[in-house]
């Protein structure tokens, strides 16, 4: 099935200038860009974004580091688009991420890991609806 997902860019990702290398990742593994663009996370995009993990000692410090520069989200489409990026994406804790993995190699530990990938079908649609507007969102189907 044609699934669109949500994965941000975060600021190490950024900073250490792996952006160029994780798109590829998926781009190679047959995902599109449908959406792109730059944005600080504002407080309140980024309650409702962690909310799962708001009562959580870390999320202070969470916050901090997501908010510690622009991050780069993506709408990526293609077959079975959920599953396939959090494959690719690899476990939350980057030391236990498996070689090949995007955190597995570019990630640092369970905080700062590279990239946000929605975890379920549901949730890349409301993950999509609060970080673009449906204008933003493209299709290049059978457009090659
Ligand atoms: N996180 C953290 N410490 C933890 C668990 C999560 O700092 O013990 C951060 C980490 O950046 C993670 C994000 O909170 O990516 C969201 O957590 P989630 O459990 O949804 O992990 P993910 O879906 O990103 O693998
Ligand atoms: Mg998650």
């Amino acid at each position: 099935m044609i699934e669109r997902t949500l994965v941000l860019l975060k600021p190490d990702c950024i900073a250490d200038r792996h952006c160029g290398d994780v798109i590829s990742r998926f781009e190679a593994s047959g995902l599109e860009i449908v959406g792109c663009k730059m944005m600080l996370l504002a407080n309140e995009v980024l309650a409702e974004h962690y909310a799962h993990v708001m009562d959580r000692p870390f999320y202070p410090e969470l916050k901090s580091f997501m908010q510690s520069s622009p991050v780069i989200a993506l709408a990526l489409s293609g077959e079975n688009a959920v599953a396939l990026v959090r494959d690719l994406m690899g476990p939350t804790d980057s030391r236990k991420a498996p070689k090949g993995t995007i955190r597995g190699d570019f990630g640092k530990d369970t905080m700062v890991n590279v990239v946000h990938g929605s975890d379920s079908p549901e949730n890349a649609v409301l993950e999509l609806k609060r970080f673009f507007a449906e204008r933003e969102l493209f299709e290049f189907t059978a457009k090659r």
